[in-house]
């Protein structure tokens, strides 16, 4: 073992090679040398463990795949082929190619931001967004804020301090990422009341909690799962009419929060963000990457004043917006005054694809794939909306399922179809879709159209790899 040790050569002759020469000169010394340390230390652990030793030529092999990857963004592009329209994982909302031009000019030059033209002096930055929030979801003002996480804690934070916030038992949820509504909740100074039981609340129960200490009812959208059966949840009017003339407050965390009625797309009615408004609540916030389809951020619309106390309170400025969004957000809200939501937002494009169009995505990938010798067949399946929203709804879709069978050997195998999947999530750009059974599984509704044509090189490319993962296997030692 020492022995081999020995073999190894030192850092200083690996980088006098000539192609490693040519890795410095493209990426820098210091990075190649990185890449040829932790390679040699990968190398010496190797021999340790009774490994061979690895030869001069694959070593300077090694080396250059590793700089080459060092270098590239760890943030890629990816292929969403699973079905899941707004995936938290896979960064939510994709945006509308006016959305991302919107982004692109605010970060890359200056703006008025902060700036009012046509005074000459410092402005706000709300006034972008303030009057198509106040005309889309019919409140008195809006204030939007980096993410709707950091729009509950504002509220609480500025509303309930040192309060009582009266929430239903139904509604304690953790949203995922770990954010969970009672420890919001306690950071923010307010405290938690809880009322009712968790399939079962009343107005009666929310009365009776009600003392001199409080200061708020809190609704929270369940989000990501559904009560069914012996349920019962109090109505936002109902709120709004228990609190008035007692100088109490009812804010609706609505979550997701749409702005266009999902029933008409053969899915449950999401609460949307006008009828909260409508009930006369105080206040709603929602995110501005769910179902609104734009870019991360918080949202808030209600009463003037107290959105004025929001916009005055110090937390305020820690969790501004930053321009870019700010500018995606402008972009996105502009499709719904225009009306033209469902034909230029990713999110609402899909959400309304038509089957049709589903299907014939799916034969044209399935007779690609069979093409080059893989076994691909179109099968009914449904995808989901995903982002806090619609919790257990579907919408039926069409699927690629690719079976592939390892070499050499005969029907499925699971093995050969996770090969596959690995192969996909590394490969350019990353592919993500899902197994079921045994079969690997494609969703045409959430790739993007121009993401269409890559997808089938991409799968293909895979296809071909593992049809010699055998042969390739015998090549990496
Ligand atoms: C998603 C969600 C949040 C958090 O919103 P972010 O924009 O992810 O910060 C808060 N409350 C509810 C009910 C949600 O569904």
């Amino acid at each position: 073992m020492q022995e081999k040790l020995r073999e190894l050569p030192s850092v200083d002759r690996l980088l006098q090679d000539e192609r490693l020469q040519a890795c410095i000169a493209r990426f820098s010394r210091p990075t190649v040398l990185e890449a040829a340390r932790e390679v040699l230390e990968e190398a010496r652990r190797t021999i340790t463990a009774g490994g061979p030793c690895p030869q001069f030529e694959e070593l300077v092999q090694m080396i250059a795949a590793r700089t080459a990857q060092s270098s590239e963004s760890s943030l890629k592009v990816v292929i969403n082929a699973t079905g899941v329209v707004i995936h938290t994982n896979l960064g939510r909302a994709p945006l509308s190619p006016e959305a991302t031009a919107a982004m692109v000019e605010a970060a890359s030059r200056y703006s008025n931001l902060e700036y009012d033209l046509a005074e000459g002096k410092r402005g706000s930055r709300q006034v972008h967004v303030e009057r198509a929030l106040i005309r889309l979801s019919g409140a008195e003002a809006a204030l939007v804020v980096n993410n709707n996480a950091a729009a509950v804690l504002l509220v609480l934070s500025a509303l309930a301090r040192g309060k009582e916030v009266i929430i239903s038992r139904g509604q304690l949820v953790e949203i995922g990422g770990g954010f969970r509504i009672p420890e919001v909740m306690r950071q923010s100074g307010a405290k938690l009341v809880e009322v009712g039981t968790t399939n079962r609340t009343y107005i009666s129960d929310y009365e009776a909690a009600i003392s001199p200490k409080t200061a708020m009812l809190l609704r929270v959208h369940s989000s990501n799962f559904r009560l069914i059966g012996f349920t019962h949840a109090v109505e936002l009017g109902e709120l709004a009419a228990l609190t008035h003339g007692r100088g109490l407050l009812v804010v609706d965390d609505l979550g997701s929060g749409a702005l266009l009625d999902t029933a008409v797309f053969g899915l449950a009615h999401e609460p949307m963000v006008q009828e909260s408004i409508a009930s006369d609540v105080d206040l709603v916030c929602f995110s501005g990457d769910k179902l609104l389809g734009g870019p991360q951020a918080g949202i808030i619309v209600g009463k003037r004043t107290l959105v004025d106390k929001l916009k005055k309170h110090p937390l305020a400025r820690a969790v501004r917006i930053d321009k870019a969004s700010l500018a995606g957000l402008e972009a996105t809200l502009r499709h719904y005054l225009r009306g033209e939501a469902l034909d230029k937002i990713p999110v609402w494009c899909m959400i309304s694809m038509p089957l049709e169009e589903i299907e014939k995505c799916a034969q044209e990938w399935a007779r690609a794939f069979t093409a080059v010798g893989a076994r691909a067949v179109v099968i009914e399946g449904e995808s989901t909306v995903g982002g806090g929203s619609l919790p257990g709804e579907t919408l039926p879709t069409r699927l690629v399922a690719l079976t592939v069978r390892s070499a050499g050997e005969r029907g499925v195998d699971s093995g050969a179809v996770k090969e596959l999947a690995t192969r996909l999530r590394c490969g350019r750009p990353p592919l993500i879709g899902r197994i079921d059974r045994g079969r690997f599984l494609l969703d045409p509704r959430t790739v993007l159209p121009e993401q269409r044509e890559q997808l089938i090189q991409t799968v293909r490319l895979a296809l071909a790899e593992l049809g010699q993962a055998e042969w390739a296997r015998s090549l990496r030692v």
